[in-house]
């Protein structure tokens, strides 16, 4: 097997939190576990959120955490080209299809959650008439490109993906993909030309990642990369999901909900020493339910 790859994809859009550092720590951890190297790579898809200073203080909170990456680093936001050429062969594929509802429209006509418990699309959109696209489209109104998951699906057939753990160094299992819990997940989004899951699997094939080490709240989420993979012809790398902190209440630790920053832990005197033995310390959830 070549050399393992592994990475670290943070969003630049805020700082980052305990939680942060236990993904960091955990991906730098198994790189040197299973001999690799650990690469860093930023996700700003989102050009409205993220920042450059966000993305400054990550390259500084790493630093100080004692982890070192080679460059250069891919930034995603320097990439829309590419992942355009991903969705384009989709479309080309007749699995992309336009949809112009809005997230109150999906939210009132929807019957059902997906697995992050959001509102599941109904497909709305996908029956459309090639027309009415066309006239849509023409007239400007707000766009947003999904997949025709079940036809993707019948496309693939079966799909499965090696999972490795609770350590990096355990056997890998075999597990079945089930993207059709997600819908037709949405590729391009409205305010940005791709989406967290093409991005991800494209840049993850590019840079010749051969383990994904991720948090337990992107578990579900692999299955729609799995299946994005097989109708790309990427390979699938292995899968490692780590344990999430979680704060005093039992919520996941984010940003949202004010969780402390790295940064605000270093000027209340905090070394890196107590980040690692915090992490190790604080509870955490080892299983979430497929
Ligand atoms: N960029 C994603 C995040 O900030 C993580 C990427 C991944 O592990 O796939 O949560």
């Amino acid at each position: 097997m070549s050399k393992p790859l592994l990475r670290f994809a943070p969003s630049p859009n805020g700082y980052l939190h305990l939680g942060h550092a236990l993904s960091a720590l955990a991906t730098w951890d198994a790189a040197q576990k299973l001999g690799g190297t650990a690469l860093l790579r930023i996700e700003d898809i989102d050009i409205a959120r993220c920042k450059p200073e966000f993305t400054q203080a990550i390259f500084e909170d790493l630093a100080w955490l004692g982890l070192s990456w080679p460059e250069p680093v891919v930034y995603q936001s320097h990439r829309f080209d590419i992942y355009a050429g991903a969705a384009n062969r989709l479309r080309d594929m007749d699995l992309l299809y336009p949809c112009f509802c809005s997230r109150s429209d999906i939210a009132d006509k929807a019957n059902a959650t997906d697995p992050d418990g959001a509102p599941l699309y109904p497909g709305t959109c996908r029956h459309l008439s090639n027309a009415e696209r066309i006239e849509r489209l023409e007239r400007g109104d707000p766009v947003q490109f999904r997949l025709d998951t079940e036809a993707a699906i019948e496309r693939t057939g079966l799909l499965t993906f090696s999972v490795i753990g609770p350590t990096i160094l355990d056997r890998p299992q075999i597990r079945y993909a089930r993207p059709q819990r997600w819908g037709d997940a949405v590729l391009q989004r409205k305010d940005t030309p791709t989406s967290y899951h093409l991005s991800v699997v494209v840049d993850d094939a590019a840079q010749g990642i051969t383990h994904v080490t991720r948090g337990r709240d992107l578990e579900a989420a692999t299955d729609i990369h799995v299946l994005l993979q097989m109708l790309l012809g990427l390979p699938t790398p292995y899968y490692h999901f780590h344990r999430l902190l979680l704060t005093d209440n039992g919520e996941k630790l984010a940003k949202s909900k004010g969780s402390q920053s790295l940064r605000d832990l270093r000027a209340q005197g905090w070394t890196p020493e107590d980040v690692q033995r915090a992490v190790s310390l604080l509870p955490s959830r080892e299983k979430v339910a497929r």
